[in-house]
């Protein structure tokens, strides 16, 4: 019997993750939960970025019972500083569904608020053992070097629209979640986005791009044009507590931080209030397309925030207690900068 690119590629790709898979909490005594929860978090976010969330996520919440009943606010707040909070709300929103009436199929997973194709995909696989192939970041990638396709692609979903029956194409159909789940692994692991380990590949005597030397062309995307934005911000604090305000960055991004908590932004009328002092600290981050510069100022003077917060400009602001803040719910880079001027205790 002739074999195909197709066998070939699945066998070298089997045997290698069944000596490589890296152990990860929710591959050990593994749970439509587990798989659920962890593949939320893995969307767009590197495995050792979700290794903490996902051991505080199942202590907090150990089943979609328990993560259903939980309120918006402790959710959010056990997932503050992963990023993408839609994510957590489309989880939690999932729980509620599926406790009402449990989803066991691919189409029933994407026909749930927010679950996307690689979810959906991902789920009904690994949980469920349904042959549908997983077209993620990594997947793309590594089905596009092995195939050699160089063509441009303009967005994602103009990428994912090709490699999608490519990658039905070579799934193993009796076992696709390992199948999979090797797939991803690979792309994480050795056909890493910049300096593929080409030459430990267990996959090399079969890749396309390999053989070609074009590994460097594959998958080939328009560059995204970014846009640079300044924000310029107050730490405003006394000797109990600091003061913070919902995400004005999330009102730009339609709601995406919604119900998080960042330090006050400068406005015109709270710099005519309380003028402003040194700068203390400039931080970066990115959404989307943008990047932000964020500069954090004192105030001009020391202030007394149970009545700052009574002015009209601060009305919407919250004076938070060093110990209430372990409560709540922070975006994650003004999580990371309060715990470093707090331990710093320098201002
Ligand atoms: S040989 Fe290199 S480019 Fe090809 S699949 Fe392996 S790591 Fe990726």
């Amino acid at each position: 019997m002739r074999v195909t690119l197709e066998d070939r590629f699945r066998s070298l790709l089997l045997s290698w993750y069944s000596k490589n898979a890296r152990i990860l909490p929710w591959r050990i005594n593994p749970s439509l939960y587990k798989t659920v929860v962890s593949e939320f978090m893995l969307q767009q976010t590197q495995v050792k970025t979700v290794l903490p969330y996902f051991e505080r996520w199942m202590h907090l919440f150990p089943s979609f019972k328990a993560l259903s009943e939980a309120k918006e606010s402790t959710v959010l707040m056990a997932w503050s500083g992963l990023g993408y909070y839609a994510r957590a709300k489309c989880l939690h929103e999932c729980a509620r569904v599926f406790v009402k009436d449990p989803i066991y199929s691919y189409q029933r997973w994407l026909n749930c608020k927010g679950v996307g194709n690689y979810t959906a995909a991902a789920v009904a696989s690994i949980a469920f053992n349904e042959a549908v192939a997983v077209v993620d970041g990594n997947v793309m990638r590594v089905l596009c070097r092995l195939l050699s396709v160089t063509e441009l692609f303009k967005t994602k979903d103009a990428a994912v629209k090709i490699i999608r029956p490519i990658a039905n194409q070579f799934l193993l159909k009796t076992d696709p979640g390992k199948y999979n789940e090797a797939l991803m692994e690979l792309g994480a692991i050795v056909c890493t986005k910049q300096k593929p380990h080409c030459e430990e590949c267990p996959v090399k005597s079969c890749c396309k791009s390999y053989q070609k030397d074009t590994v460097h062309l594959c998958p080939h995307f328009v560059q995204v044009k970014r846009t640079r934005c300044k924000i310029q911000r107050y730490w405003i604090r006394d000797t109990h507590a600091f003061l913070l305000e919902p995400s004005t960055v999330g009102r730009v991004f339609q709601g995406t931080l919604r119900g998080l908590l960042e330090l006050p932004t400068m406005t015109p009328q709270r710099l005519s209030a309380i003028g402003v002092g040194k700068l203390v600290f400039a931080g970066r981050r990115s959404i989307g397309t943008k990047d932000f510069t964020e500069q954090i100022y004192l105030p001009r003077k020391k202030i007394n925030l149970e009545s700052l917060i009574l002015l009209p400009e601060f009305s919407n602001c919250v004076r938070v207690t060093f110990d209430q803040q372990q409560y709540l719910a922070f975006t994650g880079p003004h999580k990371h900068w309060i715990s470093k001027f707090l331990q710093s205790n320098k201002f």
